[in-house]
């Protein structure tokens, strides 16, 4: 996570966070941001699909989100907790924040507008 954040610079870098049913990371799977931004990522939805598909023939589950902030900390940013509160709600999604800069990956929780520390 933290090389493919540090190759995005000075960009956000993404990607899905892959593991099994008991909750455990296996594996980061980098999807490009279209959104080309510091401040923002948007999944590329080709990949994004691609990405999907490929992690559901394996038989393994998306179990959470990875993102990075290059000029910032490695915790949600006020836009970061409002998307997830959109496609989110239940707070399912592992949130990790990746800051490229310091090394620091910080994994969260957020349901209903709050963050929880993980
Ligand atoms: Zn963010």
């Amino acid at each position: 996570m933290l090389v493919h954040a540090k190759a995005c610079l000075p960009n956000e870098a993404c990607g899905y966070l892959v593991g099994s049913e008991t909750g455990r990371i296996q594996r980061f799977v980098p999807i490009t941001s279209a959104a080309g931004s510091p401040t923002r990522f948007v999944f590329e939805p080709h990949e994004q699909l691609a990405a999907e598909q490929a992690i559901d023939a394996a038989g393994e589950q998306v179990i959470g989100i990875a993102h990075s902030h290059p000029n910032g900390e490695p915790l949600p940013s006020a836009v970061d907790t409002a998307d997830a509160g959109r496609f989110d709600p239940l707070g399912i999604l592992l949130r990790v924040v990746i800051a490229p800069t310091t090394g620091e990956i910080r994994s969260h929780r957020i349901i209903n507008g709050e963050v929880a520390a993980m």
